[in-house]
């Protein structure tokens, strides 16, 4: 038997493995099947080669746990390790290499999670570790190396008879967890799904049926436990697979979801390597809280991450599905992989996929591409608001929507609204509501001048809005509660008044004794004698002010609630019951009925005012 000391220069790292590492160690197992997964792969490509002539068998790796003598093993049948090679790379390559990256990444516990820090992340767990191993090369003596999470090793012989390697891992009392079934089965389903060799996991039982009809036998079969997934869709090509295919493997990924509605399959060698399939889920209204289902990062089919928001653009983690590529530098920190030029190639080639899909969709069947926009629209808006390049391209299929169904592009709805909603600044006034229900008043009289009115009810909207007002230049979004009909779309048409200025004057006093709220007004306003009495509006900025606040989180004092308050002095409610009334109090009460009456209609009359109110309607029947 050989001892020795790993390495003289460096310090006793493992300490600090222990240490550092504590809440990521479950990473140790990802590392030791990718390393078992890589000596299998290094096998195959010599015998590809013809450097290896010997017979490849079943290459599947064994995870084996035994709960009696606290050992759980990683066996692979690859391209083991003579002496030579184990004390190169176990003692000198694994070692420093280890050493090297905890020594640049002690401090950033939350990165090494990302990726792993290789074979000696084994001592996370375990007191002891062995690899009992024997190389491919013909008449190779097998080898045992050991090592109790100190400096000092063992090699000696052993007489394994098979090729490969065995990880043996002494598990250490707190890690015991790591030898029950159900926690390495999480495991394996969490960072092994995809690993391109059969990995084994003990048996599980199938059930069988032989015989027909009446003769029809139940059985009970105890067959292999595979737990991955060697060859997943990602890394076929499109044309090998069917949507059945798609839908399958987005079942495997997220299992109980319902399907999306649409996939985008990436693959792309030049300029660098990513492949991956995206998918669309069916979103609806709660696209901002549905973030369940991460896309998932893999480099070479080794899980990563779904952690991805450095990776893809933000709006983009709206997705689902696989993205992998080797390309991705995994060990670097977070502010570098934000600056590196490949992965901005990489957010840039894959926003231009969705876009081109995106469009593909609109211009084969614009019909079926309208009945997805409700679950699609968020994404679309999100993505215009927050990537230029994707703004430019979403132009061509983002949709507007109004309150009876119909869709347009921006430019469609410019032309349909120009001829009756240009004001005389020559703006376009595109006219909207959140709320078809709350604001019907102001809906029907928008539509008996000829307005259309969109529907605009997401959070995302007004941020939309916004945006599209910046980026257009020539159009003002205005809600229809905003200003009267008659100055949503501000023309210069003079109405004349029937009162005298003196007399709108008194009317004027009369509503401002009620107005309590700061910062409302009153204003006297020659309407149609069609319209309401008094219409209560909301001025458009100071409401969307207060709701990108809200939205924020933001504390609202800034901004109070005011309103503006319309009499229509042509209304001859108000030229008879407020103006012509000559008791005092009584006009005092109709001024009060009128603009209660006006609050109800904007929802906004509550508590008490509400009850005295309905009180004071039922005296009028009595
Ligand atoms: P990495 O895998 O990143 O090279 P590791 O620390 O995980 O670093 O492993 C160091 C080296 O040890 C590997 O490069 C490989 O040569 C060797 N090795 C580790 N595990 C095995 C194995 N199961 N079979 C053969 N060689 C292995």
């Amino acid at each position: 038997m050989q001892k020795g000391n790993i390495s003289v220069q460096t310090e006793n790292i493992f300490p600090i493995i222990k240490k550092f590492l504590y809440s990521d160690q479950e990473i140790f197992l990802r590392e030791l099947v990718s390393n078992a997964v890589d000596a299998t792969n290094k096998l195959k490509t010599l015998a590809s080669k013809g450097e290896f002539k010997g017979e490849l068998g079943d290459l599947t790796i064994e995870i084996v746990a035994d709960k009696e003598n606290s050992t759980l093993t990683i066996r692979d049948k690859g391209i083991g390790m003579t002496e030579e090679e184990t004390k190169k790379y176990l003692n000198q390559v694994a070692f420093s290499s280890a050493s090297e990256f905890l020594e640049k990444y002690k401090d950033e516990a939350s990165i090494i999670g990302h990726f792993g820090l290789g074979f000696y992340s084994a001592f996370m767990v375990a007191d002891k570790v062995e690899a009992v191993t024997r190389s491919y090369k013909d008449g190779s003596q097998g080898v045992t190396w050991a090592c109790e999470g100190d400096p000092e090793y063992t090699l000696e012989d052993n007489d394994k008879t098979a090729r490969g390697t065995d990880i043996v891992l002494h598990i250490n009392e707190e890690g015991k967890d790591y030898l029950e079934d159900q926690k390495l089965q999480e495991l394996l389903d969490k960072y092994c799904k995809f690993l391109p060799v059969p990995i084994k996991f003990g048996t599980k039982t199938e059930t069988i049926y032989e015989g027909e009809g009446d003769d029809k036998e139940e059985k009970k079969l105890e067959v292999d436990n595979i737990i991955n997934n060697p060859n997943p869709a990602w890394r076929k090509t499109p044309s090998e697979l069917t949507d059945e295919d798609y839908l399958s493997f987005y079942n495997e990924l997220y299992p109980f979801s319902s399907p999306p509605m649409f996939w985008i399959h990436l693959n792309i060698d030049f300029p660098f390597n990513l492949t991956g399939i995206l998918y669309f889920p069916k979103v609806g209204a709660n696209a901002f809280e549905m973030q369940k289902n991460k896309i998932q990062l893999y480099s070479n089919q080794v899980y990563v991450t779904d952690d991805v928001k450095d990776i893809v653009p933000e709006f983009l983690t709206l997705l689902h599905g696989v993205i992998d590529s080797p390309d991705i530098p995994l060990n670097v920190s977070r502010s570098y992989l934000q600056s590196d030029g490949n992965v901005k190639k990489i957010t840039g080639y894959i926003t231009k996929k969705v876009a081109d899909k995106l469009n593909d969709l609109y211009k084969k069947d614009r019909e079926n591409y309208e009945q997805k926009w409700s679950d699609l629209s968020v994404f679309v808006k999100y993505g215009m608001i927050s990537d230029e390049k994707f703004y430019d391209k979403a132009t061509k299929f983002a949709l507007l929507k109004n309150i009876d169904n119909e869709h347009f592009t921006i430019e469609e709805y410019k032309e349909k609204i120009k001829a009756a909603q240009t004001d005389k600044n020559n703006k376009l006034v595109v006219l909207y509501t959140n709320n078809p229900a709350e604001h019907d008043g102001f809906i029907q009289a928008c539509k008996n001048r000829s307005y259309d009115v969109l529907l605009l009810d997401h959070v995302i909207d007004n941020h939309f809005m916004q945006h599209l007002e910046y980026k257009l230049g020539d159009v003002t979004f205005v809600r229809v509660d905003s200003d009267t009909v008659d100055n949503l779309v501000q023309k210069d048409e003079t109405q004349e008044s029937v009162l005298s200025e003196d007399d709108q004057n008194k009317v004027k006093g009369v509503f401002e004794g009620l107005v309590a709220s700061a910062g409302s007004t009153v204003v006297m306003k020659a309407l149609s004698p069609e319209d309401q009495p008094v219409v209560i509006t909301r001025p458009e900025f100071m409401r969307r002010m207060k709701e990108m606040q809200a939205l924020q989180g933001m504390a609202m004092g800034e901004f109070p609630d005011a309103v503006n308050v319309i009499v229509n002095s042509n209304h001859p409610i108000v030229s008879e019951k407020v103006l012509g009334e000559s008791d005092e109090n009584a006009q005092k009460e109709n001024a009060k009925y009128l603009y209660n009456l006006a609050l109800l209609n904007q929802n906004m009359l509550k508590g008490a005012d509400l009850t005295a109110f309905i009180n004071k309607s039922l005296d009028f029947l009595k």
